[in-house]
């Protein structure tokens, strides 16, 4: 990673120059949380223009809503369209930027964080670290280099970022180093109790209806996933309108469905327009999901990937039957 040019970048920000922090489309914990703490710790250093942003309807999902730096949102109309340096977050791709990509094409260079395998290289710098469990840990190192010191804000916005994108310490990329991070964040005083509750344990009740009938259709297929099992359900518009919910609430779900011990690979698709699904997906191990959402024009990490399906549910979830084999790891564990 090429810290000295990602430094440079930001130090020789003119003065009073303007930054515009973009992170991926429909964001979640890591993508708003790397980016308004790392927002948080450029206004310590003294950056007074700031804004921070994100392509669609600029809804902050209500898990989301009491975080520190809130305050330098804007929506993506509002957004500056010269600013003197843009920095991205958490998205692999141009793509996941949406209408906010041609932010990238100047007058101000474009820095890149990210923690994607898939990622494409489309910053000026790029600081890409696949080993690194969120992009917040990224941004942590990034504000250690320019000398910025942890303070709650900060803290709380990389510690959403970090459980979120770690399943709460439980996954594969949750090394010493996560866990000397967290000890890091939670030493400025911030409430894990109460963070976690507002991200992981709050759910308006009609959600949980929701969930009752979305995963009463769930289907297993013991052996469609390269001869292991696959789970998959679907939720439709229709559905979070009779329950009166957010789609938002949804992004929990595959939580829920990928619990299922028989199956190694999860999916979840979520209906956002007439033909159009937005997929997650999960792997336990046997399966690269990654290789089956490229393949489908998506991406996302081995282990956790997405992609945009077209047509009924039921030919977004053939298309991923029809690659599934492909995309098999080989002994599991490699
Ligand atoms: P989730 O299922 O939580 O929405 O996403 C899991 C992972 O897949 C994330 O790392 C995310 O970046 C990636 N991902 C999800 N949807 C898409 C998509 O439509 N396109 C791409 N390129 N990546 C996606
Ligand atoms: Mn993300
Ligand atoms: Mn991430």
């Amino acid at each position: 990673a090429d810290w000295a040019a990602a430094v440079a970048a930001i130090r020789g920000l003119p003065a009073d120059g303007r930054v515009l922090l973009i992170c991926h489309v429909n964001p979640d914990g890591d993508a708003l949380g790397s980016m308004l703490g790392f927002a948080l710790g450029l206004r310590r250093l003294g950056v007074r223009r700031l804004q921070a942003t994100f392509p669609g309807p600029p809804e902050v999902p209500e898990p989301f809503r009491g975080m520190p730096g809130l305050d330098l949102l804007v929506s993506e109309a509002d957004a500056d369209p010269e600013p003197d340096l843009v920095v991205c977050f958490d998205a692999a791709g141009a793509s996941r930027l949406g209408g906010l990509a041609d932010r990238l094409t100047g007058p101000g260079p474009a820095l890149v964080l990210d923690h994607h395998a898939s990622n494409t290289g489309f910053g000026d710098v790029n600081l890409v670290d696949p080993a690194a469990a969120a992009t917040s840990v990224v941004a942590e190192e990034l504000l250690a280099r320019l000398g910025v010191p942890l303070d709650a804000g900060i803290a709380e916005c990389l510690y959403v970022a970090l459980t979120t994108d770690t399943g709460s310490f439980r996954f594969e990329a949750t090394t010493p180093a996560v866990h000397l991070m967290a000890a890091r964040l939670l030493a400025t005083g911030i409430r894990p109790g109460d963070i976690s509750r507002r991200i992981f344990d709050s759910r308006p009740f009609g959600a949980v209806r929701l969930f009752g009938e979305v995963l009463g259709r769930a289907r297993l297929e013991p052996a469609a996933a390269a001869g292991h099992g696959l789970v998959w359900t679907y939720a439709t518009q229709d559905d979070l309108a009779r329950h009166e919910q957010r789609p938002y609430v949804l992004e929990a779900l595959i939580d829920s469905v990928r619990c299922t011990a028989e199956a190694d690979v999860s999916c979840v698709v979520k209906q956002t327009g007439a033909a159009e699904w937005a997929v997650s997906m999960r792997s336990k191990g046997a399966v690269d999901v990654s290789r089956v959402a490229v393949a489908l024009g998506g991406g996302g990490h081995r282990f956790a990937a997405g992609f945009t399906g077209r047509g009924t549910a039921e030919d977004v979830v053939n298309s991923i039957r029809a690659v599934l084999p492909g995309a098999l790891i080989g002994d599991g564990t490699s």
